[in-house]
């Protein structure tokens, strides 16, 4: 069963639950002040993502949401 991180929105602790992966998605309670808490997005996920953008569409990124029609501008799709 893996392992989340979570972090408070109430007291800004942060913990580990493990859980299954169907219930990743769920506010978890803070073992604290007992307050639902929702999942921490880890370093590993973040980086793992900006290194796969940065090295296949460098332009779709910093234009921010074009990758799919391939245009450097939202104003030409619409989007
Ligand atoms: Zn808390």
């Amino acid at each position: 069963m893996p392992i989340y991180e979570y972090v408070c929105s109430n007291c800004a602790c942060q913990f580990e639950l493990m859980r299954p992966f169907s219930r990743s998605g769920e506010a978890a309670p803070c073992p604290k002040c007992k307050k639902p808490s929702s999942r921490k997005i880890s370093a590993f996920a973040a980086f793992a993502k900006g290194s796969d953008g940065g090295s296949t569409a460098p332009i779709a990124g910093a234009g921010g949401g074009c990758s799919s029609c391939g245009a450097s501008s939202c104003s030409t799709c619409g989007h």
